[in-house]
């Protein structure tokens, strides 16, 4: 398999080269040249295959310069041990046309780990067949949910180091639990002076440093990146939409063939992004309806062609979809446009330029034929998870929420009753105090802590507090060093030492 450019200036490569180099020499992203096709014999034949299985057989024509047992030992560490329930991704029926893909019985709670858990094994292994690089440093800005991911997934992987910064005071109380308590002997995460805007350049900045590449260089390192850009990180999301097909089919929900519509709360357009992917592999998908929260720009350019970034940026209670530039579009439009790399590069070029771009009507019909879109404001998506626990006696996160509020406009709005997919990508216990207050109101004011709250959330609605998120509060702290984010770079360097 061949891995393009989406902005075509450099050479095909090779999936390892695709998954170690994160971002194509031009700037563009890697997209694999042609896609596997199941039909109705090759679908019916997966419906046996547990969910390794599956990954293993979508992986064998991604990954083919790994081996049959490389693919296999990396799939079965990511999701056969101790990380993950025996179905990775289970699927809960809230009525007889509504289904809750669950992506969060992960380490961290939260879908990226269905991602992150693969990742770095692939890391490992490609790094083995190439003789430029020894070792390897991810360096990760994180305004919450993907440092936590990241440090679990390359926790003790081999010739990788993790270095993760965050935003002092920017994260909530979990989420900095989460991450001051990690434990691996291959990383660091430091607290940032200053919000996510100053982590993430300080970051960028590092990455740009031609004399710190040097430096590093000669210590054997490679810097690279675990941000949902590289093709690893969205090859494995791919997964779970032929895993939630064939199980709705297994248990007699669906026939086989009959179009099912996902609808996915959507940041950066990764997630998505892989269900587009998935049915362009064959997988009967109806539509894909894409839910952003009141950052609303990749629902707007759905609707009308235009991607205008020109905004004011809001923070939200679904903070990890709170993004105004959804960088896997542009993988999007690449495939939309019949793989034209120059018309994309002039995308990006005027998205640079000018904050803006816009497609033409045969584009835009193009990508309506598969997509719906809205978004919903946050009153709507607390009143969601409110009346999805009032009928259904079942929790949902604020991001999975903006999916739900999104859904029913589409019903609305279309009348299409087709079976349907809502994946939901946290669980409700992460963002406890955004439940909380919208099913009970604000007597959260009571609770001395986040940590008291997820007890209370727990007691009130019967609902068992997910492992990793229990007893946070009692575990050591092992990393309590702050810094300014002009001291990023010294901070890396002693590091990576
Ligand atoms: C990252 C994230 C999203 C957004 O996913 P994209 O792939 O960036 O579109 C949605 N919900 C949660 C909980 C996330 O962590």
């Amino acid at each position: 398999m061949i891995y393009k450019s989406t902005r075509g200036c450099s050479e095909g490569v090779g999936f390892s080269e695709a998954l170690l180099s994160g971002i194509a020499p031009d700037g563009g992203l890697f997209v694999p040249e042609s896609f596997p096709f199941y039909d109705e014999k090759a679908l019916t034949k997966l419906l046996d295959t547990d969910y390794c299985g599956l990954a293993a057989e979508i992986f064998s024509h991604f990954a083919d310069d790994f081996t049959e047992e490389e693919i296999r030992s990396c799939i079965e560490g990511a999701y056969d041990g101790a990380s993950f329930p025996k179905d990775p991704a289970p699927l809960t029926a809230l009525s007889p046309v509504l289904n809750v893909l669950e992506l969060w019985h992960g380490p961290t709670c939260a879908f990226k780990d269905m991602a992150l858990q693969l990742l770095p094994r692939l890391m490992s292994v490609a790094l083995k067949k190439s003789p430029r690089r020894k070792n390897i440093a991810i360096l990760t800005a994180t305004s919450g949910d993907t440092g936590k991911a990241a440090l679990e997934g390359f926790k003790d992987a081999e010739n990788i180091k993790i270095l993760v910064f965050y935003p002092d005071g920017g994260v909530s109380a979990v989420q900095k639990a989460q991450m001051v308590t990690q434990e691996g002997g291959n990383l660091s995460v430091i607290a940032v002076r200053g919000n996510f805007d100053d982590a993430q350049t300080g970051v960028k900045n590092i990455f740009a440093d031609r004399d710190l590449a040097k430096v590093l260089s000669e210590r054997g390192y490679t810097l690279s990146s675990a941000n949902s850009i590289n093709i690893g990180r969205l090859l494995p999301q791919i997964v779970y939409y032929f895993h939630a097909y064939l199980s709705l089919v297994k248990c007699g929900r669906i026939r086989m063939l009959s179009g099912v519509n996902f609808v996915v709360p959507t940041g950066n357009f990764g997630n998505i992004l892989a269900c587009y992917y998935a049915s362009k592999m064959g997988l009967p998908v109806n539509k894909i309806i894409c839910a952003a929260n009141d950052n609303n720009v990749v629902s707007d350019f759905i609707s009308t062609g235009v991607y205008n970034s020109k905004r004011k940026f809001i923070l939200t209670v679904s903070p990890a979809m709170d993004i105004l530039i959804s960088s896997n579009l542009e993988r999007l439009v690449y495939d939309i446009s019949g793989c034209n790399a120059p018309e994309v590069k002039g995308y990006m070029d005027d998205l640079r330029a000018n904050g803006v771009y816009s497609v033409d009507r045969d584009t835009l019909g193009k990508i309506n034929a598969s997509f719906w879109a809205a978004h919903a404001d946050q009153s709507e998506c607390r009143a969601a998870i409110k009346n999805v626990y009032g009928e259904f006696g079942y929790l949902i996160d604020p991001h999975t929420a903006v999916g739900i509020d999104v859904y029913d406009k589409y019903v609305i709005s279309t009348g299409d009753n087709s079976p349907t997919v809502a994946v939901s990508t946290a669980s409700p216990f992460k963002f406890n105090k955004t439940v909380y207050e919208s099913i009970f109101g604000s007597d959260s004011d009571k609770c001395e802590s986040e940590f008291e709250m997820l007890e209370e959330l727990s007691v009130k609605t019967g609902t068992e507090i997910p492992a990793p998120l229990r007893g946070l509060d009692k575990k050591a702290v092992l990393h309590t060093r702050v810094c300014a984010a002009s001291d990023m770079k010294a901070a890396t360097c002693e590091f990576l030492k």
